[in-house]
């Protein structure tokens, strides 16, 4: 059976023309088999892996079914776990919502923007569970009308302690509702969720090829303590963009810290940091800006950018379900990538046990921080020379280094630093990120970046990291 296409699938033609001038032209799996029904009205329980899509597969049905809200009270509504899922989701969604109307609401910035936005009116309401409680309970929304419910990453909901929240809220809308949920996984509360508010589901399931991050290439390194920044500098030069774990803030900023002084040119993204330094922080990320991000797990969820060459697991995960998502923000929607979990010694046991569970076979190896050249070299990277940023990257408004790298990973041949063709901008941020200045493209020389490396597989890296939602 041929697969469907979105007009097939029922998509307004409206729709179908916004998505294919993004590039958008045929649904992935979770979306040819859940779209149609959550057109339908039905509720629908969906599981599939980070990157499958499933953004479109609830967001272009309540685009073109949803109702039209009365001030303060929304018709449809998007439940999300982190402030920046849900600016993502808006984002992408408003690309091709055209008069309906979508806003975000979450916690960390100031009231006034969101009670305006609820007062004019809002069709879709993104929505974190603590703010919009807060504004449920100020008087600011009322959730009555709401007749169609979509529960994105409930098992991050459920890990971040907001399911009784949840509960609370769905109680306070439409009885008659339509109820969507998707997660990566669906036991536990989830599955208490799903029994209890949803009406006799049409449940889809879009199984990982082998697991979750079977694109990317894991690897698992035993190195001294000390030596980590060094070899985190090494590999982020060599593969970046990049995604770098650590397990506390304060590690975060101490990390974000010790790889400038090594050349790299970092951005720690933490629950610590204010609403405006996070938004400051992804969109340097995305306008390539900046090499790494060096983020702690919350502030990582949902986190939708493409094109990261790299995550690094500065510290290890606290569990596989963590080792999955964080392993995740690379090898998104069906690219390539690369992930190195640092191990000192005493973390190698419990790294073996943790790949166990989520079938994962591959040796830890020891590296020597003095010589990374074989290792990079095995993972068909080659050995660069430092990173230099522009002398304008720290600023809040820098020009965008036009001559960015493909990534490092298997960056294309034309795409080496200096050449003309490598200026071409990647961001796919629209307003985030600067043009690139005439003076860059006609090949003033630029920072020397990542040479470019092939990857075992041949296939070019994207540029840059991207996200289809700015
Ligand atoms: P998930 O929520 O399942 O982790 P997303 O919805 O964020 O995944 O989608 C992952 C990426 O794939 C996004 O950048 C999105 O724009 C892109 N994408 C989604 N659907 C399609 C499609 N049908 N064709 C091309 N790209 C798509
Ligand atoms: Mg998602």
């Amino acid at each position: 059976m041929p697969s469907p296409t979105f007009a097939d699938l029922g998509v307004p033609q409206n729709i179908t023309a916004a998505l294919a001038s993004r590039g958008i032209l045929e649904p992935f799996e979770i979306q040819s088999a859940a779209i149609g029904d959550v057109l339908a009205g039905r509720d629908v329980c969906g599981r599939a892996p980070t990157g499958s899509g499933k953004t479109l597969a609830f967001g272009i049905p309540l685009v073109a079914t949803g109702a039209q809200g009365l001030p303060y009270h929304p018709r449809s509504l998007i439940l999300v776990p982190t402030r920046e899922l849900a600016d993502q989701i808006t984002a992408e969604l408003s690309t091709f919502a055209g008069r309906v109307r979508i806003h975000a609401i979450y916690g960390g910035v100031g009231y006034g923007g969101q009670r305006a936005a609820l007062k004019r009116g809002v069709d879709i309401l993104v929505a974190c569970p603590g703010r919009l409680e807060d504004l449920i309970q100020q008087g600011s929304i009322r959730l009555k009308d709401v007749d169609k419910v979509v529960i994105d990453e409930a098992d991050r909901m459920a890990d971040m302690g907001f399911l009784p929240a949840v509960r609370r809220i769905l109680d306070m809308t439409s009885s008659g509702r339509q109820t969507v949920l998707f997660s990566a996984t669906l036991d536990g509360d989830v599955a208490r969720i799903v029994n209890e508010y949803q009406n006799n589901p049409v449940r889809h399931e879009v199984k990982p090829v082998g697991n979750d991050a079977s694109k990317a290439d894991h690897v698992f390194w035993v190195t001294n303590r000390d030596d980590r920044v060094e070899v985190t500098s090494q590999i982020i030069a060599n593969a970046w963009p990049s995604i770098v774990f650590c397990r506390t803030r304060h590690g975060a900023d101490r990390l974000a810290r010790q790889l400038e002084q090594k050349g790299i040119v970092a951005a720690p993204i933490h629950g610590g940091r204010s609403q405006s330094q996070r938004t400051r922080a992804l969109e340097d990320f995305m306008g390539a800006r900046v090499q790494a991000l060096i983020a702690t797990d919350v502030a990582a969820r949902g986190i939708h950018v493409d094109g990261v060459s790299s995550v690094i697991h500065f510290d290890p995960p606290e569990d596989h379900k963590a080792y999955i998502h964080r392993s995740g923000r690379t090898a998104r929607a069906g690219e390539t990538g690369l992930v190195v979990s640092l191990l000192v010694h005493d973390q190698v046991k419990a790294a073996k046990q943790m790949q166990r569970q989520i079938k994962l076979d591959i040796a830890p190896i020891k590296v020597d921080a003095s010589n990374l050249s074989g290792a990079l070299t095995d993972l068909g990277l080659a050995p660069a020379a430092p990173f230099v940023p522009p002398p304008a990257a720290r600023s809040s408004k820098p020009p965008s280094h036009g001559g960015r790298p493909g990534g490092g990973r298997g960056g294309r041949p034309e795409g080496r630093p200096g050449s003309p063709k490598a200026g071409k901008p990647r961001t796919g941020a629209g307003a985030a990120g600067p043009k690139p200045s005439g003076t860059q493209r006609s090949g003033t020389p630029l920072p020397a970046g990542p040479r470019s490396g092939t990857t075992r597989s041949g296939t070019p890296r994207s540029a840059g990291p991207r996200s289809t939602s700015r």
